[in-house]
């Protein structure tokens, strides 16, 4: 799999993304909150198995946060607030704390420019820990079919508003299937191999 572009974060860390070319059926994220490292697990061992894959991954959009095991970035952003809808608003320097201002972060950015270049016409997020198919946007059918597989129930995002966060900015207003897949995190990661790398099968 070719590292296709990268970014060094504000500590010098690097987040990249990985693909093999070709049309972007579905990008992978993994690890937009640092106290939810399962993604960047599932996602490295999935590529040494599968490094043909047709899929487009980030494995770890947050290493800044990850290393320290927090939820923001290395500047206190809630990356999943940051992202430029409609709704964004500057909120309370707490742990959802949204950014100076809307795409404010080096990490958005990068999301958003892959989202301008690859296109993908569908997204899944990996996030923990509330066992949930979450989906934003014209994605029930799949979403469905990954709860299934993992045996969480599915729940469409029509409560309350998240402002700026990623399922709003790409499911409802770029109109591109998104779906927050939230892991069991007492479960231990190594269980969670089996059923989320047929997920990413199941989106190939
Ligand atoms: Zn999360």
């Amino acid at each position: 799999m070719e590292k296709l572009k990268f970014q060094k974060t504000v500590q010098g860390r690097e987040i990249a993304l990985y693909g093999n070319g070709g049309k972007c059926k579905c990008l992978i994220i993994g690890v937009f909150h640092g106290d939810e490292p399962q993604g960047k697990f599932l996602i490295e061992k999935y590529l040494e198995s599968n490094p043909e894959s047709s899929l487009y991954f980030i494995p770890c959009l947050n290493p800044d946060g990850m290393a320290v095991k927090k939820r923001t970035n290395a500047l206190g952003v809630d990356l999943n607030r940051n992202f430029p809808t409609d709704n964004w608003e500057y909120s309370a320097k707490d742990e959802f704390f949204g950014g100076e201002s809307p795409a404010s972060e080096i990490e958005t950015k990068f999301v958003m420019e892959i989202l301008e270049e690859y296109k993908p016409k569908l997204i899944l997020t990996l996030h923990a820990p509330f066992k949930v198919v979450n989906f934003d946007g014209n994605a029930r059918e799949i979403s469905e079919k990954i709860s299934k597989i993992i045996n969480y129930p599915v729940e469409e995002n029509i409560g309350y508003p998240t402002p700026g966060s990623f399922g709003t900015y790409a499911g409802i207003e770029k109109k591109i299937p998104t779906i927050t897949l939230e892991l069991d995190e007492t479960c231990p990661v190594v269980d969670l191999v089996s059923p989320v790398h047929k997920i990413f099968d199941l989106l190939t």
